[in-house]
């Protein structure tokens, strides 16, 4: 198991830790329907992924029978 061989000051430690900043997601439309959704990942408003559908999404504007 690696060890650190010096242990890292506080001002390093902060420098490191400052130095980030948070990447907003790659958005890309999806093929069959259009809505942008995260790439590499099944489109969450048709549910389907390389042309396949994958999700079985429900159905919201169906009432329910009772
Ligand atoms: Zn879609």
């Amino acid at each position: 198991m690696p060890v650190p061989k010096k242990r890292r000051s506080k001002s390093k430690k902060r420098i490191k830790g400052a130095c980030w900043k948070i990447v907003p997601p790659q958005l890309r439309p999806c093929p069959s329907c259009g809505a942008l959704g995260v790439s590499h990942s099944a489109c969450l408003e048709c549910g389907q992924y390389k042309g396949k559908q994958v999700i079985q999404l429900k159905q919201k504007d169906t009432p329910k029978e009772s």
